[in-house]
């Protein structure tokens, strides 16, 4: 049994609080690897941000979870030795069982979430308020993060094909019930990097997919339930259109991708909502640097040489999110 705080971790609670207040909202960065957790902790160290590393149920089968904690621990000292400590949160992203929350909050997770959302409504009070009450009682309070309404698209061993909005009316008797300490709502975000049909989207002068805007109006009114309460948004990559090219042109195949625009990113991070959680983006930067180097330099063998340019776009992209798409530049 590990304690977030022998680590070096914060919870969620203050980070919220002030995110909330101050009309920004905290990174939540997926990672599984030595280089992205670099780039995160460089990116956020840089722009002085506070970060959530987050870990889903596929990290920790391709990573191993006390790799992942260790690697959690190794931030905290890393960012020390940048010269600049930010606050950093190990949050489980997507728990779908009591057992696998459970075992993170021993493991030395500071925050968990417990996505019961495609469970029926009083299935998904239960089990969030069962996680709650294990979370809560520990030595060191452990956050938790709930989740109302569906999400579409495909992340890791999460998929739906079809989303729901959440419904306003549902949100004060959820949180009361459950006691949770943020709530991932469905405005229209969508997991992967294909987070739309092409008969949902219309088209640009050069073809290019525009997404239909997010559902604000369910925004505004899940605030005007629940005022000042953590808001968290899920699948909300951008999908660069300038990543997919540079795949495209190195070999690979993307097609109909579309994300959601940042301008609207940065509206909703001006609300309530004050975690935004972004994987694909790093995925697509990542991917783009490797194809275009191995496309380029043919007799490269050294993988530090093909993984340490992408870890640099990584870090690039991590610094532009915190700087001009979520506001919490600044804010450590
Ligand atoms: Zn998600």
């Amino acid at each position: 049994m590990t304690s977030y705080k022998e680590l070096g971790l914060v919870n969620t609670k203050e980070l919220f609080k002030k995110a909330v207040s101050g009309g920004y909202a905290i990174p939540a960065y997926n990672f599984n690897n030595m280089e992205q957790m670099q780039a995160i902790i460089q990116a956020c160290v840089e722009t002085k941000s506070p970060v959530i590393l987050q870990v889903s149920s596929g990290a920790r089968k391709y990573a191993n979870q006390n790799i992942l904690k260790n690697m959690a621990r190794g931030a905290v000292e890393y960012a020390h030795e940048l010269g600049y400590d930010i606050p950093i949160v190990l949050h489980l992203d997507h728990g779908d069982s009591f057992e696998l929350c459970k075992d993170c909050i021993e493991t030395g997770f500071s925050s968990v979430m417990i996505d019961g959302s495609h469970l029926s409504y009083d299935e998904n009070v239960a089990l969030t308020k069962k996680v709650c009450e294990l979370a809560h009682s520990q030595k060191d309070y452990v956050t938790v993060e709930g989740e109302l309404g569906v999400l579409a698209g495909v992340e890791d061993d999460v998929s739906s094909e079809h989303s729901h909005y959440t419904q306003p009316s549902e949100v004060i008797d959820f949180v009361g019930k459950t006691k949770v300490d943020s709530l991932a709502i469905s405005i229209g975000t969508s997991h992967g990097r294909a987070k739309f049909k092409p008969e949902q989207c219309t088209r640009d002068a050069n073809g290019i997919l525009i997404p239909p805007p997010l559902r604000f109006d369910i925004l505004e009114e899940v605030e005007k339930q629940i005022p000042g309460f953590p808001i968290v948004l899920h699948g909300s990559s951008s999908v660069p259109i300038e990543y997919v090219h540079m795949i495209e042109k190195y070999g690979g195949k993307l097609t109909d991708s579309v994300g959601i625009p940042e301008e609207q990113l940065r509206k909703a991070a001006k609300s309530a909502v004050c975690k935004i959680n972004i994987d694909s983006d790093g995925r697509l930067a990542m991917t783009a640097l490797i194809r275009k180097i191995l496309v380029e330099k043919p007799d490269e063998f050294d993988p530090r040489k093909i993984l340490g340019p992408a870890r640099d776009e990584l870090k690039k992209l991590y610094s532009h999110k915190n700087q001009n798409v979520l506001g919490s530049a600044g804010r450590a």
